[in-house]
């Protein structure tokens, strides 16, 4: 399917891709993308489920996707998602780029607020996750028209209404979340079918995996993002990474939050 002519703004591109990823699989959404792209596509990775999803279908797929994969290293990740980034890139064959934190930022961060600072208060809280996660990120999209991410609609009520594409009005991109519109079973089924690797923490109750000391296990019936940041009240728990803005589709609100225990277990059956 064409899209006719070029579209003027990134809200109308997300407007026009938003009916063709509806209707194509993972690898055929990335495609479309792809197609209808020009300059950086970025996919940005935490290694996390739903990226590795989204990693295995840009690498393990004879489409040839100009995808770039990039990743923020904030420098405080559990043990096991190095080791994960480490398998990734062993299994594909390929190189994830890693962006840092600026060092002189991080310095006058951990001087300021010490190095665990970010327990303090919300505000120390997202001052940590601006210096290690948002200015890298502002790096990695630096000059992209594209942003992949592994958003899911049903991840949090934060979440809810995350469309498959939409206009970033702070990066002045398109931001697609090929993901959007999976459940928990679907991905769960996904990764055990296609044999991506995973990090062995979502076995042991992890279902969403940040920063070690910012991530804890979630207990039976808690929502799937209850264990980041769980000593604030959930709905100032995002990281600054995804902001909701003014350029969002109308859609906003119709995709209900489907508060979903953690199931699915990846294993191989
Ligand atoms: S998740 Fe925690 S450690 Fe990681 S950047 Fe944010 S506040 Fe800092």
């Amino acid at each position: 399917m064409d899209l006719g002519p070029p579209l003027a703004s990134p809200g109308s591109i997300a407007a026009a891709l938003e009916p063709l990823l509806a209707q194509a699989d993972l690898p055929h959404r990335l495609a479309a993308l792809a197609r209808h792209m020009t300059g950086r596509i970025v996919f940005t990775t935490s290694f996390g489920l739903e990226d590795q999803a989204i990693t295995h279908a840009v690498w393990d797929s004879d489409l040839d996707l100009p995808i770039e994969i990039v990743t923020l290293d904030t420098g405080r990740l559990f043990p096991e998602t190095y080791d994960l980034w480490h398998e990734t890139e062993t299994r594909y064959g390929r190189r994830i780029r890693a962006f840092a934190p600026d060092s002189g930022a991080l310095e006058t961060l951990v001087a300021a607020q010490g190095v665990n600072g970010f327990r303090g208060s919300v505000e120390a809280r997202k001052a940590c996750c601006h210096v290690r996660k948002v200015e890298p990120l502002r790096r990695a999209l630096a000059g992209a028209s594209a942003w992949i991410t592994g958003l899911r609609a049903e991840q949090s009520p934060n979440r809810a209404g995350v469309p498959l594409a939409e206009a970033d009005a702070g990066f002045g991109l398109v931001k697609v979340n090929p993901l959007a519109d999976w459940r928990r079973d679907d991905l769960t089924r996904y990764v055990r079918d296609h044999a991506v690797p995973y990090n062995p923490l979502h076995d042991q109750g992890y279902p969403s995996i940040g920063c070690q000391p910012c991530t804890r296990a979630v207990r039976v019936g808690e929502p799937e993002r209850a264990g980041r940041w769980w000593w604030e009240d959930e709905a100032r728990k995002e990281c600054g990474l995804h902001v909701r803005t003014p350029l969002r589709d109308a859609r906003e609100g119709e995709r209900l939050n489907n508060p979903h225990n953690v199931s699915g277990d990846l294993r191989p059956s």
